[in-house]
């Protein structure tokens, strides 16, 4: 979506000189990028939509040199915009252009600090990537549920802030759900430690809270201390052609009895979008490639998983997959369907999955809601929204594609054929309006799982209610009183 918000007022005070060399004493030369073409990378968002400025970006490798850098910032009144991988969807790591002040990437921070298999959990440092966290799980025979397109690059602090989603949530819940423990530098430097992997722990307010899903905007996330399930060991990833989103809702509240509550991923797509990502996609095909199969306007990705291996010469998941889709599609909830006959072949089909994000860049014009109802009522929120975004737009194209377990769908339309960008934008704040006014009436959420960032600074005021808006407001005014931890993402603070 192009950046159509009002830029909020930040502080502007400039890294001088002397603050550059005491930042320098801090981290280090390693640990200061001062050239443009250093720089642009890190104040660029992932799909090239965004840009804005920094002084420095400095890369911390310790607690202590955050918590320095930090406080030094807050003594002067310099903004600091944390970055992980910067592959968030809203611009949260992305500095406004009016920025002055630094950028902090915990990218340096990368260690793992323990695994505790026995009480299955693992401490890390914030700028650890996912899939290297997902792989050291696995091989301590554990399961980091949190799977998602950018597990390349983002990073843990990162998932944390944005209380990521992913894949899985629908079993496992989302990021928030397997966090024990936090170390946070708060905006004026000092260290908040609950590093404890306690399960249970009821000392007053639960902080960590506050900065799981925050964006950075309270302090930043230096160490977690996560918890981890049982390692799969019996997996079926079924790829379904169904005739309608009813039909997916249908679908999913069969799969939770038949499969003895083992569904771990429940993801609808619609034809036009997979289109995208055959076409714009390397290494992706089509599982079900016949004529019929590609004429179906819905397909589900499902997994289901247990811990308990296969036992030998009896029933496992996929035997049990394949007598229920059986099942549904005598009942016509199913047209066809495949069910994975290798890990490869289940890794073709997640990779179909995770294409969207890739293939949306590349292709034209488009518009995504990251839209979250109750999932009983999604069926009718598609069919109401197209409704909405054709009265804007008549010859908008419908592309959905999403966690429909979760409720949450990437709500997308591809522009009419032929239209250019430009002309498309300008029915965007129209379009818009009228589909978060439904995802409202629907009792929705406007951000489901990217968060607010920049890009929905002024639909999260809009659509929130004073009350809400002030007691969001008095937390920031709290911890972060001269407004420099990134500054002008999720509420503004000066107008
Ligand atoms: C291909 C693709 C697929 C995606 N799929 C999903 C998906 O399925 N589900 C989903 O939820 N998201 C998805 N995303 C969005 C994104 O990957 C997630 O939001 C991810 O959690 C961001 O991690 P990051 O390390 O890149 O964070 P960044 O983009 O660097 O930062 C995100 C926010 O967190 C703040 N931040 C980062 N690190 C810290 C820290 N240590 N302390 C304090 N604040 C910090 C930043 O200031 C910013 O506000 C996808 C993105 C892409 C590109």
């Amino acid at each position: 979506m192009d950046n159509q918000v009002v830029p909020p007022t930040i502080p502007t005070n400039p890294v001088t000189p002397e603050i550059l060399a005491k930042l320098r004493a801090i981290v280090g030369d390693r640990g200061l990028l001062e050239q443009d073409q250093d720089i642009k990378p890190f104040v660029t968002d992932w799909r090239g939509q965004l840009s804005g400025n920094a002084a420095v970006v400095v890369r911390p490798g310790s607690t202590e040199e955050v918590s320095q850098v930090v406080k030094l910032c807050y003594d002067n009144d310099i903004a600091i915009v944390p970055q992980g991988g910067n592959t968030g969807l809203m611009g949260g790591a992305t500095p406004w252009p009016a920025h002055t002040g630094i950028l902090l990437s915990l990218g340096r921070m990368n260690r793992v600090i323990e695994v505790d298999a026995k009480s299955s959990t693992m401490t890390v440092e914030a700028g650890c990537v996912l899939q290297t966290l997902q792989q050291l799980a696995a091989d301590n025979d554990r399961l980091l549920p949190l799977s998602l397109g950018a597990q390349g690059s983002c990073m843990i602090g990162g998932n944390l802030s944005t209380n990521a989603g992913g894949a899985q949530v629908l079993h496992y819940g989302n990021t928030r759900s397997f966090v024990l423990g936090l170390e946070v530098v708060l905006p004026n430097g000092d260290v908040w430690n609950r590093l404890r992997g306690l399960k249970k722990d009821n000392t007053g307010y639960d902080l960590k809270h506050l900065f799981i899903g925050g964006e950075g905007t309270l302090g930043v996330i230096t160490k977690a201390v996560i918890k981890v399930w049982p390692k799969p060991k019996d997996v079926a990833t079924g790829w379904l052609a169904i005739p309608s989103v009813q039909a997916a809702v249908d679908l999913l509240n069969e799969s939770h009895a038949a499969s003895g509550d083992t569904v771990t991923s429940f993801e609808l797509m619609h034809r036009l979008s997979l289109d995208g990502v055959f076409k714009h996609v390397p290494g992706t095909q089509d599982p079900l490639p016949h004529t019929a199969s590609r004429e179906s306007p819905w397909y589900v990705l499902t997994e289901w998983s247990s811990a308990r291996p296969k036992p030998d010469g009896g029933e496992g998941m996929a035997d049990r997959m394949e007598a229920f889709l059986a099942d549904m599609m005598e009942q016509g909830l199913v047209e066809d369907a495949v069910i994975a006959q290798s890990e490869a072949q289940s890794r073709g089909m997640w990779h179909i999955r995770e294409g969207h994000a890739e293939a949306s860049r590349s292709e034209g014009p488009a518009l995504s809601y990251d839209m979250s109802v109750a999932t009983s009522k999604i069926p009718e929120f598609v069919t109401r929204g197209d409704e909405a975004a054709r009265a804007v737009l008549p010859g908008i194209r419908l592309s959905p594609v999403g966690h429909i377990g979760d409720g949450n769908l990437h709500y997308g339309f591809k522009a009419p054929e032929g239209m250019t960008k430009e002309q498309f934008a300008q029915y965007k704040p129209a379009i818009t309006r009228a589909i978060n006014d439904l995802i409202r009436d629907f009792g929705g959420s406007i951000s489901a799982e990217h968060g607010i960032g920049q890009e929905k600074l002024d639909e999260l005021a809009y659509y929130s209610s004073p009350v809400e808006m002030a007691a969001m407001r008095a937390i920031k005014q709290a911890l972060d009183p001269k407004n420099i931890m990134n500054p002008g993402k999720i509420i503004r603070m000066m107008g």
